[in-house]
C-alpha cells in the first residue's frame, strides 16, 4: 500500500471550496498585502495562544529574523540555540551579525537541554531560542528561569508546535516573543509562504509592525532598519479557513500518534517520549532505530514514505565551520541524527494506511 509521508492534496480537497472562495474574495478586493484577513488572522491566533499581539510576516524564518532585529541583537552578541533543529533557528542569528552558540538536546524529547543552556551562558549572551521540536514544548519552566536569572530574551521558535501546551499554557506564551511558520508542510499551512510573531509586549509589537515594513511610519519615514517581511492577503484568507479546522486536525494527529504508540509496542523501534506536562501536537511522529537507514529503505521498498529530521546537527554544518565546533561537541544530537525517522502522521492518513506502516515496521528484522 502506498503511504505518503504527507498528502497535501488530500488536505486541500477537504477544504477546497472554502479556500477557493476565500482566495477569490481577496482577488476581487485587490487586497494583496496585509489587509483585513491578515489583521483578522492576527487576532485569531492571539486568541488561540492567549498572547495579545500577533504580527503576520512573510515566513517562519522572517518571524525569527524580525524578532532578533527588533530586540536589537547584532554583532558582539551571542544567542543560544539547539543544534538539533531546522536551519532557520540558527541561520537568522548569523544574519543579524550575532553568533549562534549551539547546545545539545535531551535524548528523550529531542528538545534543548536546559543544563546545556546554563553551561553556555557568557557575558555576551543576549537570548535563547528554544525550539518546540516535532510538536512538543521544550522545558519552559527551566528555560524561563535561566533566562530571567541571566537577563536573557527567550524567543520561542514555535514553527512546529502550534496549539501545543506546556502545563496548560500555549506554546508562544512564555518568551518575549513566539514565532510561527505557515510553510505548506506545517500543521497550519498557507498556500505559499507565511509566518507570525506573537508577543505580550505592546511596544515591541508596534516596533515589529514597523520592522516588517522596512521600519517605516508613516510611509517614507524610517525609524528602524527593517525589511519586507509582510504577509500576503491571500495567505491570510487561506489560513483563516484552515485555522477553523486546526483543532480537528490536531486531534487527528494525536489520535494517530496514540495508535502508533500501541501498534509499535514491543517492536524494534523506540516511540516518542511525551512529558506528562505537555500536550504534543505531532508535527512529526519521530521514532528511533539503531538501524535507521536500513529501516528507511525497507519502508521505501514497501511504498511507505518517511523523513529524516535532521541528518546532520547544525554545529557540524559546513557553513558554521568557522565557529570551530568538532564532532563530539553535542553527542546526544549527533546520535539522534543517526537514529531518528519520522513516520506518516497526517490527519488524512487512513487506518488501513497506518496499519500497513505498523505491520511493515514490525516485520523489519
Ligand atoms: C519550518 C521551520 C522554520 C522556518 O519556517 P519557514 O516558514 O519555512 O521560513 C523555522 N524553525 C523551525 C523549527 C521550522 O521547523
Amino acid at each position: 500500500m502506498k503511504v505518503p509521508l504527507l498528502d497535501l492534496a488530500a488536505q486541500y480537497r477537504s477544504v477546497e471550496s472554502e479556500v477557493r472562495a476565500a482566495v477569490i474574495r481577496v482577488l476581487d478586493a485587490q487586497q494583496y498585502i496585509l489587509g483585513p484577513d491578515v489583521a483578522a488572522l492576527e487576532a485569531e491566533l492571539a486568541a488561540l495562544t492567549g498572547v495579545p499581539h500577533g504580527i503576520g510576516v512573510s515566513s517562519g524564518t522572517d518571524a525569527i529574523l524580525a524578532s532578533l532585529m527588533a530586540l536589537g541583537i547584532g554583532p558582539g552578541d551571542e544567542v543560544i540555540v539547539p543544534t538539533f533543529t531546522f536551519f532557520a533557528t540558527a541561520g537568522c542569528v548569523s544574519r543579524t551579525g550575532a553568533k549562534p552558540v549551539f547546545v545539545d538536546i535531551l535524548p528523550d524529547t529531542f528538545n534543548i537541554d536546559p543544563e546545556a543552556i546554563e553551561a553556555a551562558v557568557t557575558p555576551q549572551t543576549k537570548a535563547i531560542i528554544p525550539v518546540h521540536l516535532f510538536g512538543q514544548c521544550a522545558d519552559m519552566d527551566r528555560i524561563m528561569e535561566i533566562g530571567n536569572r541571566h537577563g536573557l530574551y527567550v524567543i520561542e521558535d514555535n514553527a512546529q508546535a502550534i496549539a501545543a501546551t506546556y502545563k496548560d499554557r500555549s506554546a508562544c506564551s512564555f518568551g518575549i516573543v513566539g514565532t510561527l511558520s505557515f510553510y505548506p508542510t506545517k500543521n497550519l499551512s498557507a498556500a505559499g509562504e507565511g509566518g507570525m510573531i506573537l508577543t505580550r509586549d505592546e511596544a515591541l509589537a508596534q516596533k515589529l509592525r514597523f520592522i516588517r515594513d522596512h521600519g517605516q511610519n508613516p510611509r517614507y519615514y524610517y525609524h528602524f532598519i527593517g525589511g519586507n517581511f509582510r504577509l500576503g492577503g491571500i495567505q491570510g484568507a487561506v489560513l483563516r479557513v484552515k485555522l477553523k479546522r486546526l483543532a480537528d486536525w490536531t486531534a487527528a494527529r494525536r489520535q494517530r500518534a496514540a495508535r502508533y504508540d500501541v501498534g509499535l509496542r514491543g517492536s524494534s523501534v523506540q516511540t516518542p517520549a511525551v512529558l506528562p506536562c505537555c500536550e504534543h501536537v505531532y508535527h512529526q511522529y519521530t521514532i528511533r532505530s539503531p538501524r535507521r537507514d536500513a529501516l528507511q529503505k525497507y519502508l521505501t521498498d514497501a511504498g511507505i514514505g518517511s523523513g529524516i529530521y535532521y541528518p546532520l546537527p547544525l554545529h557540524l554544518q559546513p557553513c558554521f565551520r568557522d565557529l570551530g565546533y568538532k564532532e563530539g561537541a553535542c553527542p546526544v544530537a549527533e546520535k539522534a541524527a543517526k537514529e531518528v525517522l519520522s513516520l506518516p502522521i497526517s490527519p488524512e492518513m487512513t487506518e488501513d494506511q497506518q496499519d500497513d506502516v505498523i505491520q511493515t515496521i514490525r516485520q523489519f528484522k
